[in-house]
């Protein structure tokens, strides 16, 4: 296993420009008017300002302008998507030689724009560059794909500690959170069994679970059950024994982010497994604590119609036992997996009916742990691409009175997407981080799939993005500025 202090220079610069201030922007309304203003939807105050591409692109080089600006153009155009795509997934890619090329293409292009490096090395001088240049934070996630046993999950958990480890243990460290996937430290098939035993133990509470640690409340009312229509078999002895040893694993993953003071934050995944990760993650944040905050948060996922009261019913399990854990909200990254089982099964989808159902579940979850924060005792990282969320929760945090540089309240963006909402909360005052994958080009490649797919489309999300980076591009050619 790795030795401490892996990237021990570049930690030790970042930490020694790590407490420099961020200058608020000019034309952001002041605190004080915004206390007197209602924030109703169409009259919503300024926090962030995403027009002016000059001050949100201050700290981004012209040749990385032009370079992120093409990739994300070549992302847009569909006919290139699909043509990727089919390469990918070409018996191309079973040649050696015509792979090694392909994937030097893709390390050169959508690789160095959604992804932080190769290696741990490569990462860390990214996640520098980022401090230094735009005062943005890091959450390091190394791609990892699913386990498929326990060889390969002792695999992955040596990478995680390798990351922890690679962390600085100051708090203005650059790295706010290292990202952990349970399905890389236990076997999916596991968290599938023992999913179907929550879920049975929630309908039949006689339901003895012998090896069930403490846990908060997984399931709400609302919670789909659909997954487990007959009482599952009870976990076989081995059964029990690797997932004991998964626990393990988790374990030494929170034993070493409590020793670098780094905290954790759990991915989700679709529902046949989420009860799993939910139980470990919960289970472990029982244990393992820290004195200043959570070392532990977990996702949920606003597309499901559970989410809120799933949210409403951790937070509550969680204060009752006085225990501080975190939360991520995301949209949601599985909806045509989660409606393609639930339809093969004749049952109703467990994602809300239409786009403006997830848009109204994220905002009122995000609301929910804004006042958790104002109230004192709540923690979240609001992982988003979307403007009108971003506003909404800058402006509702500003209403109730949370300081902008909380720790408790920061923003996610995914690293080489939604820049101008990165940079204007910044800009604002807020906490933001960029997730940040690193890890081998082919074992990378169905996270950029997953990307170049969400990108593609000239209406995408990235829109917003190519536009200002084109105006800026503009401006800085005219003015000859660089
Ligand atoms: C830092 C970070 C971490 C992330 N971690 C995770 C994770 O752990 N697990 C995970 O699943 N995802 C994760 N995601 C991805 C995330 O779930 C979204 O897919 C992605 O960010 C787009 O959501 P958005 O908030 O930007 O919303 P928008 O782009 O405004 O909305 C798109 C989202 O709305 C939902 N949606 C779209 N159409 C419909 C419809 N017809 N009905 C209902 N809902 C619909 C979908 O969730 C879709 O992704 C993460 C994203 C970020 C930025």
């Amino acid at each position: 296993m790795a030795t401490r202090n892996v990237l021990p220079s570049i930690f030790h610069r970042l930490k020694s420009t790590a407490a420099a201030p961020i200058t608020a922007a000019p034309q952001l309304v002041s605190p004080p008017q915004l206390q007197n203003t209602p924030s109703t939807n169409n009259d919503q105050p300024i926090i962030i300002n995403l027009e002016n591409h000059k001050e949100l692109f201050s700290s981004v080089s012209t040749p990385k302008l032009i370079k992120s600006s093409i990739t994300l153009y070549m992302s847009s155009v569909e006919p290139m998507v699909d043509l990727g795509m089919w390469v990918m997934n070409s018996k191309m890619m079973e040649t050696p030689i015509l792979r090694d090329i392909i994937l030097v293409g893709v390390e050169h292009s959508f690789f160095k724009h959604f992804c932080a490096g190769k290696d741990l090395k490569e990462a860390g001088e990214t996640v520098g560059k980022l401090w230094d240049g735009a005062k943005i934070r890091a959450m390091l996630d190394y791609g990892l794909e699913h386990a498929d046993g326990n060889e390969s999950c002792d695999r992955n958990l040596e990478e995680f500690v390798r990351t922890i480890e690679s962390t600085t243990s100051q708090p203005s460290s650059p790295v706010s959170f290292v990202v952990v996937k349970i399905t890389a430290i236990c076997p999916p098939n596991l968290l599938k069994r023992v999913s179907d035993l929550l879920r049975w133990e929630y309908k039949d509470k006689s339901l003895h679970l012998p090896w069930k640690l403490k846990t908060f409340q997984i399931f709400a009312n609302s919670s789909p059950l659909y997954h487990t229509p007959t009482k599952p078999e009870p976990l076989t002895p081995q059964e029990e024994h690797d997932l004991e040893s998964a626990y393990q694993r988790l374990s030494t993953i929170c034993e070493k982010s409590l020793q670098a003071n780094i905290p954790l934050l759990f991915d989700a995944e679709d529902t046949s497994i989420q009860p799993a990760i939910d139980y470990f993650t919960y289970s472990a944040a029982i244990k393992y604590r820290k004195d200043d905050g959570p070392l532990l948060y977990n996702t949920i996922q606003a597309y499901l119609a559970d989410a809120k009261e799933r949210l409403v019913i951790a937070k509550k399990s969680a204060d009752e036992m006085g225990v501080s854990i975190g939360f991520k909200l995301v949209r949601g990254a599985y909806m045509s997996s989660e409606e393609k089982l639930a339809s093969s099964l004749g049952v109703k989808s467990p994602i809300h009916g239409s786009i403006e159902g997830t848009h109204a579940c994220y905002n009122q979850c995000a609301s929910f742990m804004l006042q958790e924060i104002a109230n004192g005792s709540g923690s979240v990282v609001l992982a988003t691409h979307n403007l009108e969320s971003g506003k909404m929760a800058a402006t509702k945090a500003s209403d109730i009175g949370i300081k902008r540089d909380n720790p408790n309240l920061q923003f996610a963006q995914l690293y080489g997407m939604a820049e101008a909402l990165s940079f204007g909360l910044r800009n604002a005052g807020f906490r933001v981080s960029k997730y940040l994958p690193f890890g081998r080009v082919d074992q990378i490649i169905p996270y950029l799939l997953r990307r170049a797919e969400e990108n593609r489309g000239l209406l995408s999300t990235s829109l917003l993005d190519r536009q200002l980076m084109r105006k800026e591009i503009l401006g800085r050619l005219k003015s000859s500025s660089f």
